[in-house]
């Protein structure tokens, strides 16, 4: 039997429609509107399109978004210089620089993803969100794993006492979607591109997350059937054909529910954005009453 087709903009929809009404919520309440600033450094065009989703998201919204566009030539010291004036305006409750960075400024990335205030780093990367991840606290939690997480709840997919595997360890997607999953009592296997006999392993998947940047690369043996499998990757084989990680056409024949690409997980991942600074405005304005 073909799987249930989990789509991505239904769950979107109700995403962002939740992040408008936090922001009216927080507009009532403290008479601010919540503000986004999205740092971009150079012209890289497949940034561009992400940076003026995002702008566009929050303008619908209700949420201030602001954009800092910077030159490609911009040194470590000045964009740090940029972030420290972001994270003293008040206006802007959530800050995030668009990655990936120019060449030059690459070996700087952690400094400067550490420069952003904690609790305004609506993208989680900061050391303080992921050690309040990894111990089970409150913070703000990477985009794309949240609306995963999310989105499973939403659809009603059974996590807790579930095996979960996980194809992919970066600190973005693999990582934290394994903490948030096991948060959840699922049993959680991590694999990455030393892992023996991977397909034994994701066999054994109640829930498989391929996050591997592969286009095709889960095969219909690999999956368990009536497995639920979520497919992060974002592949471009043409300008205008996106595959994901998974064999979609094959692999919807054995599991039980599965995400397209495109139309899948990448439109929850600006909806958690929109939530995350919702979040972040909530936690500063409590902080200074
Ligand atoms: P990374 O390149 O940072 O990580 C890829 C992971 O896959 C690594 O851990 C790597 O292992 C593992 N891997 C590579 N080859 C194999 C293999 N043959 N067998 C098993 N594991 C393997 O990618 P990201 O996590 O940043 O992104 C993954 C995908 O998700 C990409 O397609 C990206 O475009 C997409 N993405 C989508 C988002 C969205 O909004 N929907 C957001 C972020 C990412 P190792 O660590 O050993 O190298």
């Amino acid at each position: 039997m073909a799987a249930r087709i989990l789509m991505g903009k239904e769950f979107a929809q109700k995403f962002k429609a939740e992040a408008q009404k936090g922001a009216a919520s927080i507009r009532e309440k403290y008479g601010v509107t919540p503000g986004l600033a999205v740092a971009i450094v150079g012209d890289d065009p497949a940034s561009q399109v992400y940076v003026r989703n995002k702008h566009k998201t929050c303008e619908e919204l209700g949420i201030f978004s602001q954009v800092i566009s910077l030159p490609a030539t911009i040194t470590p010291d000045d964009l740090m210089a940029q972030i420290d004036a972001l994270n003293a305006d008040k206006r802007i409750h959530g800050l995030l620089v668009q990655l990936p960075l120019p060449q030059h400024l690459r070996a700087y990335e952690g400094k400067i993803l550490e420069r952003i205030d904690p609790l305004k780093d609506v993208d989680g990367f900061h050391p303080v969100n992921v050690g309040r991840l990894s111990l089970g606290k409150p913070g703000l939690v990477p985009c794309t794993p949240l609306g995963c997480i999310k989105m499973l709840e939403l659809a009603g997919i059974e996590i807790d006492g579930k095996r979960a595997v996980i194809i992919g360890r970066s600190n973005i997607v693999g990582k934290p979607m394994a903490k948030l999953l096991l948060a959840r009592n699922a049993t959680v296997t991590i694999c990455h591109s030393h892992t023996q006999n991977l397909a034994a392993i994701t066999r054994e998947a109640d829930i498989l997350v391929a996050a591997v940047g592969r286009p095709e690369f889960v095969t219909a043996d690999m999956v368990k059937p009536n497995a639920t499998v979520i497919d992060v990757g974002i592949n471009r084989l043409a300008p205008k054909k996106l595959v994901g990680d998974v064999d979609f056409a094959a692999v919807q024949e054995v599991a039980g529910a599965i995400t397209p690409v495109p139309g899948g997980v990448g439109l929850l991942t600006v909806a958690m954005l929109m939530q995350n600074v919702v979040a972040a405005a909530k936690m500063q304005l409590q902080q200074t009453q």
